[in-house]
């Protein structure tokens, strides 16, 4: 069973081929992923409109390479996924009618992934984890606690009622001069920073419901630099890692809240899992790595290369879906929102 993957959220125009592999783990036989990055960098930010256009430009491309690198034509596939949403509505778009023409072509079956799925799903593509698993799925446009008890069975424990915390990254990072995206340049310069330097806030610290909120750090963090300016390096250096250090507080806080909501909507979990882009962290892994120990659970998280936006990740919820019989057909919508994890009741 090979599943082509194919995603255009947002930034990162991606196509891969997943089959299933061993210990119930994915096989990766083709991952093309071209970040867009450089066009979007001096706007500090995604361009909805420059993200489109370069999805048309290379998409087509990165497909016929996927193939090639696996050795395959579309023939040998057994299905076509694309992450049919949330994001860019341009970007989805294109990704989708992409996936559509395939599958109507090569009548293969058409899986339309919702993107935030693909990286709950991605701790089974790389570790074959079973379910109950806790996520933390922290990247870009969101940041949720999420109680991952089956394909297509989610309930979430807790979300952000604000910023997400790649956000909050990029905002900081833009604050400070530094580049975008802003996790990478932030996490960077606090390596070398006093985390001590300034006392940031840890908002919803001891907050009994699993929710976050980032927005007053963040304000937080640009008083403090307006208070020092004109900011030197060093200045910079302590301002991330003070930074870091805050949102490391918060995560470990808040997943302590959601290891207690898990027990009760789905009993013990296999793993604490993190996903998205702010779980490339090497501070967050830490963190996370050391309170999973402390419950006695395994942490699992991706490989660098797949915490952010991938098309093998889109593959393998594909696969995940028509092992189970979830196809689409040709009127799958795009769509720029589509919550996939039900709320916990209150
Ligand atoms: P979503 O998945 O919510 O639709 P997205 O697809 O844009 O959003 P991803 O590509 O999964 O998000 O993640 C990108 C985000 O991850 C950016 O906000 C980026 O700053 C953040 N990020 C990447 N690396 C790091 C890092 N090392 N530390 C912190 N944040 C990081
Ligand atoms: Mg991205
Ligand atoms: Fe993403």
């Amino acid at each position: 069973m090979n599943v082509l993957g194919i995603e255009t959220t947002c930034d990162e125009t991606a196509a891969a081929i997943v089959a299933p592999g061993e210990d119930g783990r994915g096989l990766i036989r083709a991952n093309e992923v071209l970040s867009q990055i450089a066009e979007h960098a001096a706007y500090g930010g995604v361009v909805p409109e420059i993200a489109a256009r370069a999805h048309v430009e290379v998409l087509d491309r990165l497909i016929a390479r996927a193939l090639d690198t696996a050795g395959m034509r579309l023939s040998d596939l057994d299905g076509i996924a694309v992450a049919a949403g949330p994001g860019l509505i341009g970007g989805v778009l294109i990704g989708l009618v992409t996936a559509k023409t395939l599958s109507l072509v090569a009548r293969k079956p058409l899986l339309a992934v919702n993107h935030l799925e693909a990286h709950a799903l991605t701790a089974r593509l790389t570790d074959g984890l079973a379910f109950p698993y806790l996520l933390l799925l922290a990247s870009g446009g969101h940041t949720q606690l999420v109680a991952v008890k089956g394909v297509g069975d989610y309930v979430r424990l807790g979300t952000t009622i604000d910023d997400a915390i790649g956000e909050a990254f990029d905002k900081v990072a833009k604050l400070l001069g530094l580049g975008y995206p802003g996790g990478p340049e932030v996490e960077r310069m606090a390596e070398g920073g006093n985390p001590e330097r300034f006392a940031l806030p840890r908002p919803m610290l001891g907050r009994r419901e699993a929710n976050f909120s980032l927005s007053g750090l963040k304000t937080a963090l640009r008083v403090e630099a307006e208070r020092i300016a004109p900011l030197a390096e060093r200045d910079v250096a302590d301002l991330c890692a003070s930074f870091q250090a805050a949102i490391v507080d918060v995560v470990v806080d808040r997943l302590r809240v959601g290891l207690r909501a898990f027990a009760e909507v789905a009993g013990h979990p296999t793993a604490l899992v993190a996903a998205g882009g702010v779980s490339a962290n090497g501070a967050i892994r830490r963190a996370l790595a050391a309170q999973a120990g402390e419950a006695g659970l395994p942490f699992v998280a991706p490989p660098l290369n797949l915490c952010g936006d991938n098309g093998a990740m889109i593959a393998w919820a594909g696969l995940e879906r028509l092992r189970l019989g979830l196809v689409d057909d040709l009127t799958a919508p795009a769509r720029a929102r589509w919550p996939f994890a039900e709320p916990k009741a209150a």
